[in-house]
């Protein structure tokens, strides 16, 4: 085995992006040396001068005591790499719009490790990848080495699983998948996290199994979230509260092998969901095999923010109110809640649909940043939850933060019959009838 018992792993993570930061920053706090390492060097002199660009509850704290207490470094520098014994790879993998894999990042990551890995070391890609990438793109990247995968060094495929917005608590706790070049690969590969974050490891027989679990996951959350998203419009059609409908559908339990239906929103985005069944179809077609599924779930959720917003228009119309004076506050930007992404956003469409048909339409988002916010939406981003909804006909809550998971609502200073667009479905039965009794509308998505 390569690492063979060593204690006191030093361990380099290659791309600090989202995923990236949030691995450094809990390997750093589970004690192990890790230096992270970046191309971009403005993200090193953020990180250097303790300012994190990724909203995720607590990541910022975590990077810096880390860093305060000398267990992570960051750099642009790919020379400490050599003093690594694990060598983690979190660089993005988009698609072209084809499907196809951009493979730039993976390709100049790996052709600058080239250059610096020694015998000895565990390489562990975690950045998503079609089937067969880590063999056939990855392997002989790094062989330009002139050392050889399986032999001098090992090799294994650890798909990153975490969510954004609970990503360090999913980090901390949610299995991690294994697949080596080699039996000694993967099992390195699978004593190294089991050891560093005492994690649950699936060991899985080759590198191609764990890259398509990875897929998998992603295909399964979309695809799942599209019937959520259909069965609110179906429900909608009956009068009936579709949370009703798929907490009683729900209650099968899962060991019998149904599948939880997940909530309907204002539709799906990030960098992983929208691309990652892309990817899963175009390898499948490269190879003759046409998905339609994939295709059928990306379709559905991408009709969702027009869906949302038309909800709104809808509702004020019904209220006899006139949508084209009418005041919409939109209440969270970034594409889930209690992250500040706002990567492929549904957001962006649905509020480009209420400009469209409404007065004015006012964001706010406490978690993004706000020159992106705003080069992105064409708007200003106000300041406050209050200067956003002040006099507002409609609040749109299009990312649930933590923030707006309270809002005193009898406090708010909206104008008269103030609608609540829920594009997250969360309001209960009893807090929609406490805005009822307030004053408010309510409208979900299929409720
Ligand atoms: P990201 O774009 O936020 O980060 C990628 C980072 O890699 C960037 O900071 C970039 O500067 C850096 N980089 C690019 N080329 C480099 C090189 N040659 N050397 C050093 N650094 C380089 O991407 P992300 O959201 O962190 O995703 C990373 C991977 O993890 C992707 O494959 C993604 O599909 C997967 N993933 C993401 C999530 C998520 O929620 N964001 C969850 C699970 C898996």
């Amino acid at each position: 085995q390569f690492l063979s018992g060593k204690k006191d792993l030093k361990v380099a993570v290659i791309g600090l992006g989202y995923v990236g930061s949030c691995i450094a920053a809990t390997l750093a706090d589970r004690g192990l040396d890790v230096v992270g390492v970046d191309a971009n060097p403005k993200l090193i002199d953020e990180l250097s001068d303790r300012y994190c660009r990724f909203a995720e509850h607590g990541l910022a704290e975590l990077l810096f005591a880390g860093m305060d207490a000398g267990r992570l470094r960051v750099t642009t520098d790919t020379a400490e790499v050599t003093a690594a014994d694990v060598v983690l790879i979190t660089v993005g993998t988009p698609v072209r719009e084809d499907g196809s894999l951009a493979d730039e990042q993976l390709q100049s990551a790996c052709l600058e490790l080239s250059t610096r890995i020694r015998k000895g070391q565990l390489l562990v890609l975690k950045s998503t990848v079609p089937p067969g990438t880590t063999r056939g793109t990855v392997l002989p990247l790094l062989q330009r080495s002139g050392l050889v995968g399986g032999r001098d060094f090992g090799l294994a495929f650890t798909p990153e699983r975490l969510a954004e917005g609970t990503a360090l608590a999913e980090l901390n706790s949610f299995p991690i998948v294994a697949g080596g070049l080699d039996a000694d690969s993967a099992a390195d590969a699978a004593e190294f996290w089991r050891s560093a974050i005492g994690v649950e490891v699936i060991p899985l027989d080759s590198l191609e199994a764990a890259e398509i679990v990875k897929l998998a996951d992603n295909w399964w959350i979309d695809l799942n979230i599209a019937l959520g998203n259909e069965l609110a419009k179906f429900s909608a059609l009956f009068g009936v509260d579709v949370l009703d409908v798929i907490s009683a559908a729900n209650s099968i339990p899962k060991g019998k092998g149904m599948v939880n239906i997940l909530l309907p929103s204002v539709g799906v985005g990030g960098s992983c969901l929208t691309k990652d069944p892309w990817m899963a179809w175009y390898s499948a077609r490269e190879r003759g095999l046409e998905i339609l599924t994939a295709p059928a779930g990306r379709q559905v959720n991408a009709g969702m923010p027009e869906y949302t917003a038309q909800l709104a228009i809808d509702e004020l119309t019904k209220q006899g109110k006139d949508p084209a004076t009418s005041t919409i506050a939109v209440l969270g930007l970034a594409f889930k809640n209690n992250t500040g992404d706002l990567r492929a956003t549904p957001t962006k469409d649905a509020v480009a649909a209420l400009a469209r048909a409404c007065g004015e339409v006012r964001i706010h988002d406490p978690l993004v940043e706000v020159a992106e916010a705003e080069a992105m939406f064409g708007l200003p981003v106000t300041e406050s939850v209050e200067d956003a909804v002040r006099g507002a006909d409609c609040v749109a809550i299009l990312a649930l933060h933590r923030d707006f998971a309270d809002l005193d609502f009898a406090a708010l200073p909206v104008a008269d019959d103030c609608l609540v667009l829920d594009g997250r479905a969360y309001y209960s039965r009893e807090k929609i009838a406490e805005l009822r009794a307030l004053g408010y509308g309510y409208r979900g998505i299929g409720r």
